[in-house]
């Protein structure tokens, strides 16, 4: 297994419990990660209870007016550090072997795949899985790959007091215009209140092409605070946020398999993943488990692909990928009339919408239903990309498109 994120350890954990004889490269993996993650609250078996750090009862979303409106699901804030704890004492209980270094280079032979690291160790494997993130060079990709990025500058900050009622938190808050400027690409404020005094606050560019720079969303965080009155009075961290949101499709015709962030299983249209790796690597090892005993490492991967990328998966990422484009082209007052349509749908639909839990026939309904009940002038910008540049992620998601 290269990588010890989310992904490596949830499937390296589920793998060795299998009976599988697991070795984890990665650089530091008992060092607990820096992301701050959050999940819905129907997520929550994901994840060990005392990993859960926070609940809130009433996620907000504001697109233009001062009420708001809350979303009627609760929100989880995890502790990054008891939930990467909790993953490496399953994967050490299981059984699973860590070498700390960084895999430079694999080697594929007939029976086995040799990992060459930068500490100067050989890891021989029957099957090599490539957890390492989104930036890995050692995956090949079938589909293209779209330059969209997901950035966020985010602070953990104490504040003089902040506007958050008990349980309240901002899932998206799009009040502000930067620059006085309704028409600036979009982004919006995401915060956790921790206490009273205390508060995650992170400027979000939830999809754009290209990326929205660091510096350019530290600005308008700080121009937002100011404009919401909300003094900070210390910094205690930052968060720089970058996700790539459009990586292609991992070739299933390639001598090692792939997992997580480094294998596009982050979703399209909203930078998520924790929760579908966590969900998924249950299912992957069982693959990997049976291809081993049936067949051998040929087999195993054979399995473990079709379990990571089956084709239904791959069909409804086209139409995400579709719906992700038409947000990269939206400025700032219409992202703010899509979210008005999409919140308007049923929650179990956007909800579906947000979790990728629709089979690609209810997607494509659920897309349609917010085609339908969109303003006339997103509406024009949706058929205007559907004919256009979005054309080839549609006939992908056809049964007659294929896939990788
Ligand atoms: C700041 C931030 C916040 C996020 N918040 C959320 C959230 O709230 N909810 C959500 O669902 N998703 C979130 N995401 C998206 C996604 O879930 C995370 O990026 C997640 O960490 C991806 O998990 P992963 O294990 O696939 O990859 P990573 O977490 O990127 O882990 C990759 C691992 O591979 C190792 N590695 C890298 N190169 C090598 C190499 N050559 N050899 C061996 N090991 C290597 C790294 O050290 C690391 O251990 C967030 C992403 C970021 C960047």
């Amino acid at each position: 297994m290269l990588g010890s994120g989310p992904a490596g350890l949830a499937l390296a954990a589920a793998c060795a419990e299998r009976g599988l004889d697991v070795v984890c490269v990665a650089p530091s993996p008992w060092r607990a990660w820096s992301q701050n993650f959050g999940l819905w609250s129907h997520q929550a078996s994901l994840v060990p209870e005392d990993a859960v750090a926070g609940r809130y009862a009433s996620p907000k979303v504001w697109l233009h007016d001062e009420a708001g409106f809350a979303l009627p699901r609760a929100y989880l804030r995890l502790s990054t550090f008891r939930l990467h704890r909790a993953l490496v004492a399953r994967a050490e209980q299981a059984g699973v072997r860590f070498v700390d270094a960084r895999v430079d280079a694999i080697e594929h032979g007939e029976v086995e795949s040799r990992l060459r690291t930068d500490a100067a160790i050989t890891v021989a494997a029957a099957l090599a899985v490539d957890a390492s993130g989104a930036s890995t060079r050692h995956l090949a990709r079938s589909g293209e790959t779209v330059d969209a990025h997901q950035t966020a500058y985010g602070i953990v900050a104490e504040v003089a007091e902040h506007p958050y009622a008990p349980g309240e938190m901002s899932f998206m808050d799009f009040r502000h215009d930067p620059n006085g400027e309704p028409h600036a690409a979009p982004s919006f404020l995401y915060s956790l209140p921790l206490d009273d005094r205390h508060v995650f606050l992170e400027e979000t560019a939830l999809v754009q092409k290209p990326a929205m720079p660091i510096d350019a969303l530290r600005a308008r965080l700080h121009e937002r605070l100011r404009a919401m009155r909300i003094d900070v009075v210390r910094v205690h961290e930052e968060e720089r946020c970058v996700i790539p949101m459009g990586l292609g499709l991992p070739s299933k015709e390639q001598p090692l398999l792939g997992f997580g962030a480094a294998a596009a299983m982050v979703h399209p249209a909203t930078g998520y993943q924790l929760a579908s790796a966590l969900k998924l690597a249950p299912s992957v090892a069982r693959a990997i488990h049976d291809g081993l005993e049936s067949g051998g490492p040929s087999e195993a991967r054979r399995l473990g692909w079709e379990a990571v990328w089956p084709a239904e998966r791959a069909r409804l990422w086209s139409l995400y990928r579709f719906g992700m484009a038409a947000l990269c082209s939206f400025d700032l007052e219409r992202t703010r009339l899509f979210f008005e349509s999409f919140f308007a749908l049923e929650e179990r639909d956007w909800q579906r919408y947000l979790d990728a839990t629709a089979s690609p026939t209810e997607l494509a309904a659920i897309m349609g239903r917010l085609f339908c009940g969109a303003p006339l002038a997103t509406q024009w910008r949706l058929l205007w990309h559907g004919v256009g540049s979005g054309r080839a992620e549609l006939w992908r998601a056809t049964r007659l498109g294929g896939f990788a």
